[in-house]
C-alpha cells in the first residue's frame, strides 16, 4: 500500500508523537490538564488506521462520556478524510458493553433482547424485594440498597463473591437481597447499568474462548480519562488487553474526581506494575491556557499530598490573571456574571474603560513625548498608539499581547506596569456565547443563573444533566404548587397523588380516573366523589382524604395576608410529606435533591405570588425548546472534565459549598483532596479568562447565612490573581465576613473560620483596595469591636491552639491580633478570640 501523508503527526510535539508512534505494547500517557492527551489519543487512532496497522473494527477506544465519544469520532473522521471505511469501536464503557452483552447474553442467562432498567425501575424492583422479605421499608429504604449494590457492582463483585467483610450491609441482609435482585432481573430479562460491565467481566472470566476471541479481535485498545476508571472497568480492560498488551491509557492523577462513584486513582498509578515494560510518556507543555491560569491551578493542586507532581508550562503568554470577586449574595453573583457575559458580547467593558481613561491619556502623552524626542523606532510606537486609539487593545488578545511585549521591551512597564496589569481586568474581548462556560460545584447553584439569564434573555444550555426545573424533585414540588393554585390540573395530580407513597397504587389511581371521567370532573373532584361513595378502601382512603383536605386548605391559604407564598410553599412541601420522603432517603443523591428543594423555595422569593412564579417557570421550560444558536454553557465541574472554553466562570467558591460540607466533615483528607482536584479541573478548563467568585451571604430556607470564602481561594497564589471590586451597591466583596461590613449576621459557630478569612491573601488585597477607593455603604454597618478581653489573656511565648493551624507559640501581639509561629503551618497573624490556650 502506498504511503499516505500523515499531516496529523505534524500537529504534535515530540513527546506526543512518541506516544502515537509507539503502536505496540503498553503505553501510558500521564500528564496534566490541557497537555494534549486526548489529542494524541485521537491521533493514535488515526495513525493506526492510516498506516493500515489495524482495521477500524480492530480498534477499541473508550471515552468517559457519550459527548466525548461523539467528538472523538468526528475528529477521527475529519483527520482521516476519505481514506478509511468504517469506524472503530468508540464509546463509553457502558455503550461498548451493551453491544458485547447483546452478543453473549445467553452466557449469563439473559436473552439478547434484554432491557436496561433506569434508576426508577431499579428502585421499584428493590422495593418489592424488601417488602417480600418483610423488611421495614422506612428504616431500610430501597435507595440505600441500590447504593450498596451499585457500589458492589463497581467493584465487580457478584453476589457470590461479595467479601464477608461486607456482610453487615443493609442490616445483614445486603448480600442475600443482592442475590435475589440479580435473580429477579434475570427473570425479567433485564439488567441495570452496573450489570452491563459486571456481566461482561463475568463472561470474560468464565469463558476463555470468548475472551480469546475478543483479545484477537480488539488488537488495539485506547482509554481516555483513565484516572476515573473503577475496579470493574479496570478488570475489563486488563482482561481484554491481557494477550497482546497493546493498550494505551491516558490520564491525570490530579483530575481524578469520581472517587465517590467508585473510581480508583490507584489504577493509573499501578499501570506500570500491571503492564511491565510499559512506555510512560509525560507531557508538560500545556496548549490550552495562559500562564497565570496554569500557575493558579498549579498553586491550588500543590495542596494535595501523594501526587506524582507535574509542572506545566505554556507558550501562550502570561495572559490575564485569574479574576477573583466577592458578591453580596448569590443573586448578585448571577447578576454580575450575566453582565460580564454581555460585556464579552459587546467586546468591551465601558465602566472599566472610563475608570482607566485618565491613565491611558497620560500613557499616550508619554508615547507622544518619546516619538517627538526620537526615542525608539517610531512605527512601533505608532502601532501601540493605534491600538489604543482604535480600541483594539481592549478587544483583541493578539494586539494586547503585542503591545505588552513592546512596552516590556522598552521598559515602559516599570512606569506603566500598573496600568498594564490593570488592563487585564477590563480588556474584555469578544467571545461568542459558545465560548463561555459557567461551572458550578452543585447543581442547585444553576437555578440562580437560569433565572437570571431568562430574565435578561441570554441563551444558555445545561450540559450533562437536566436543567434545574426539569429535575425530578423540582417537577414533583412544582406539581404540588400547581395544584394549590389550580386544583383542576390533572397532570399535576397524577404526578403527586402517590408521591410520597400513600398506598394509592395503579388500581386505586385507575378508579379515580374512571370516576372523574364518568362525572366529567377533574381528577381531584373524581377522587372526592370516589371517597364519598366508599369506592376506595384501606390505608389509601385515609391518605387520599388527607391529601384532598390538605389541597383544599392550602388553596384557601393562597393570598392570605399573614402567610407569604414562600412560607406556604414550605408548608406544602412539609405537610405533604414530600420533604420527609427525601430526608428519609439514604441514597447519595438525596442530599442534593433536598438542596434543590431549598433552592426552589428561595427562587420563590423573587416573585409576588405562586401564580407569577409558575408562569415564570413555564416560560423557562418553553425556552428549553432546542434551537441551534450560540449559547452559554452551564454545567457541573464533574461534567466539564476534558472540555475547554476561552472564558470560564467558577461561582460559589465558599466553604461548605466548595469544598462541599460533606468533604469538610470527613475525618481524613481524602474528601477534601478530591474537592481540590475538582478545583484544579475547573481552573484548567479556561483558555484565556478565568473568573472565580463567591458570595458573602446565601439564603437557606429563608434564613440568611453568612458564607466564608473557600479555603481554595486562600490557596490561589496571590501573584496570579487579580481581585476585582464589584461596582455594586455594597462595595466590599467579602459581604458579611468583612469587618465593618459584617452587617447581616454572623453566627457563633462560623466565628472560628472567620479568623482564616482575615488572614487570607484575598482578604488582605481586598482591604488594600478598599483603602484606595471610596466604598458605598453596606446595608447595615457595625463598627468592628476589638475583643480586648481575648487579647489580654495572652503573653508572648504562650503556647496556643488554633482550629485550622494547630499548635503554635505567640511571637507578637498587635491590637486583637496575635502573631503565632505554628508548628506545622508556619507564621501567621490570627484574631485572638479564635485561639485557645494550648497548654493541654
Ligand atoms: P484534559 O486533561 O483537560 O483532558 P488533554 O491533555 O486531554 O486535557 P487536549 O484536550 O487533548 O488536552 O488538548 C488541549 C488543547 O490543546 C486542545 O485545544 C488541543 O487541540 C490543543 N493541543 C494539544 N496538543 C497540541 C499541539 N501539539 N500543538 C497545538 N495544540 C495542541
Ligand atoms: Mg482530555
Amino acid at each position: 500500500m502506498a504511503a499516505r501523508p500523515m499531516p496529523y503527526l505534524d500537529e504534535l510535539n515530540p513527546a506526543q508523537r512518541e506516544a502515537v508512534e509507539a503502536l505496540d505494547g503498553p503505553v501510558l500517557m500521564l500528564a496534566g490538564a490541557g497537555t494534549g492527551k486526548t489529542k494524541a489519543l485521537t491521533a493514535r487512532i488515526v495513525h493506526l488506521l492510516s498506516t493500515a496497522r489495524a482495521a477500524p473494527n480492530e480498534i477499541l477506544a473508550v471515552t468517559f462520556t457519550n459527548k466525548a465519544a461523539k467528538e472523538m469520532k468526528a475528529r477521527v473522521g475529519r483527520m482521516l478524510g476519505e481514506h478509511v471505511e468504517g469506524m472503530p469501536w468508540l464509546g463509553t464503557f457502558h455503550a461498548i458493553c451493551v453491544k458485547l452483552l447483546r452478543r453473549h447474553a445467553e452466557l449469563v442467562g439473559l436473552k439478547s433482547s434484554f432491557t436496561i432498567l433506569d434508576t426508577d425501575d431499579q428502585i421499584r424492583l428493590m422495593k418489592q424485594l424488601i417488602r417480600a422479605n418483610n423488611i421495614d421499608e422506612k428504616r431500610w429504604p430501597a435507595r440505600q440498597l441500590a447504593g450498596i449494590i451499585d457500589n458492589w457492582k463497581n467493584r465487580a463483585w457478584t453476589p457470590q463473591n461479595v467479601p464477608s467483610a461486607e456482610s453487615a450491609a443493609f442490616n445483614n441482609r445486603g448480600t442475600e437481597l443482592y442475590d435475589q435482585y440479580q435473580r429477579r432481573l434475570l427473570e425479567l430479562n433485564a439488567v441495570d447499568f452496573g450489570d452491563l460491565l459486571l456481566h461482561v467481566v463475568t463472561i470474560f472470566q468464565k469463558h476463555e474462548d470468548v475472551l480469546a476471541q475478543y483479545q484477537r479481535w480488539f488488537r488495539y485498545i485506547l482509554v481516555d480519562e483513565y484516572q476515573d476508571t473503577n475496579v470493574a472497568q479496570y478488570l475489563w480492560l486488563r482482561l481484554l488487553a491481557g494477550g497482546h498488551r497493546n493498550i494505551c491509557c491516558v490520564g491525570d492523577d490530579d483530575q481524578s474526581i469520581y472517587g465517590w462513584r467508585g473510581a480508583e486513582v490507584g489504577n493509573i498509578l499501578r499501570f506500570e506494575k500491571d503492564f511491565p515494560g510499559a512506555k510512560v510518556v509525560r507531557l508538560e507543555q500545556n496548549y490550552r491556557s495562559t500562564e497565570h491560569i496554569l500557575a493558579a491551578a498549579g498553586g491550588v493542586i500543590r495542596g494535595n499530598e501523594g501526587r506524582l507532581g507535574k509542572e506545566l508550562w505554556t507558550e501562550a503568554g502570561e495572559g490575564w490573571k485569574v479574576r477573583l470577586i466577592g458578591h453580596w449574595d448569590g443573586e448578585e453573583e448571577a447578576r454580575w456574571i450575566g453582565e460580564k457575559i454581555e460585556d464579552h458580547q459587546s467586546g468591551r467593558s465601558e465602566e472599566a474603560k472610563n475608570r482607566y481613561n485618565p491613565r491611558l491619556n497620560s500613557f499616550q502623552q508619554e508615547l507622544d513625548r518619546r516619538a517627538k524626542s526620537g526615542l525608539g523606532p517610531v512605527d512601533e510606537h505608532q502601532y501601540v498608539r493605534d491600538a489604543f486609539e482604535s480600541g483594539s487593545v481592549y478587544s483583541d488578545m493578539k494586539t494586547f499581547n503585542l503591545v505588552k511585549q513592546l512596552l516590556d521591551r522598552d521598559k515602559y512597564s516599570a512606569r506603566y506596569g500598573n496600568m498594564l496589569g490593570a488592563l487585564g481586568d477590563y480588556v474584555v474581548h469578544r467571545f461568542s456565547l459558545d465560548e463561555i462556560a459557567i461551572l458550578v460545584r452543585a447543581s442547585h447553584q444553576m437555578r440562580a443563573f437560569e433565572d437570571r439569564f431568562l430574565t435578561i434573555g441570554l441563551p444558555y444550555r445545561v450540559i450533562g444533566g437536566p436543567r434545574f426545573y426539569e429535575r425530578l424533585e423540582i417537577r414533583d414540588a412544582m406539581a404540588y404548587f400547581r395544584l394549590v393554585v389550580s386544583p383542576a390540573d390533572d397532570l399535576a395530580f397524577e404526578r403527586i397523588v402517590n408521591t410520597p407513597k400513600r398506598g394509592l397504587g395503579d388500581k386505586a389511581q385507575q378508579k379515580i380516573q374512571v370516576c372523574a371521567r364518568d362525572n366529567g370532573v377533574p381528577l381531584v373532584e373524581g377522587a372526592r366523589i370516589l371517597l364519598a361513595e366508599g369506592g376506595i378502601g384501606g390505608k389509601g382512603a385515609g391518605e387520599l382524604r388527607a391529601l384532598i383536605d390538605n389541597l383544599d386548605r392550602w388553596g384557601r391559604m393562597t393570598g392570605h395576608a399573614d402567610l407569604s407564598h414562600v412560607e406556604l410553599a414550605e408548608q406544602v412541601l412539609d405537610e405533604s410529606g414530600y420533604t420527609a420522603m427525601w430526608q428519609n432517603d439514604k441514597t447519595p443523591e438525596a442530599p442534593g435533591r433536598l438542596e434543590n428543594l431549598k433552592e426552589l423555595v428561595k427562587a420563590l422569593e423573587n416573585f409576588d405570588n405562586l401564580q407569577g412564579f409558575l408562569e415564570h417557570v413555564s416560560l423557562i421550560m418553553d425556552n428549553a425548546s432546542e434551537d441551534q444558536g450560540a449559547k452559554v454553557s452551564i454545567m457541573t465541574l464533574h461534567a466539564a472534565k476534558g472540555l475547554e472554553f476561552p472564558a470560564v466562570f467558577l461561582p460559589g467558591w465558599e466553604d461548605g459549598l466548595f469544598p462541599s460540607q460533606r468533604s469538610m466533615d470527613e475525618s481524613g483528607p481524602k474528601g477534601l483532596e478530591e474537592e481540590r482536584r475538582l478545583a484544579y479541573v475547573g481552573i484548567t478548563r479556561a483558555e484565556e479568562v478565568c473568573t472565580i467568585s463567591f458570595a458573602g451571604n446565601r439564603r437557606v430556607f429563608g434564613q440568611w447565612q453568612s458564607q466564608i470564602p473557600s479555603r481554595f481561594i486562600d490557596e490561589l497564589p496571590g501573584e496570579h490573581v487579580e481581585v476585582l471590586t464589584p461596582p455594586g451597591l455594597y462595595g466590599g466583596g467579602f459581604g458579611a465576613a468583612a469587618p465593618g461590613y459584617d452587617g447581616i449576621q454572623s453566627t457563633v459557630d462560623k466565628r472560628a473560620s472567620e479568623a482564616n478569612v482575615y488572614n487570607s491573601p484575598g482578604w488582605k488585597r481586598m482591604q488594600a483596595r478598599a483603602g484606595q477607593r471610596p466604598m458605598s455603604q453596606p446595608r447595615e454597618t457595625r463598627s468592628q469591636v476589638i475583643d480586648l478581653e481575648a487579647v489580654s489573656r495572652y503573653t508572648i511565648g504562650d503556647r496556643v491552639f488554633h482550629q485550622k493551624f494547630g499548635y503554635g507559640a505567640i511571637t507578637g501581639i498587635e491590637g486583637d491580633k496575635l502573631d503565632i509561629d505554628f508548628e506545622k503551618a508556619g507564621t501567621k497573624k490570627v484574631v485572638a478570640k479564635f485561639v485557645m490556650a494550648g497548654d493541654d
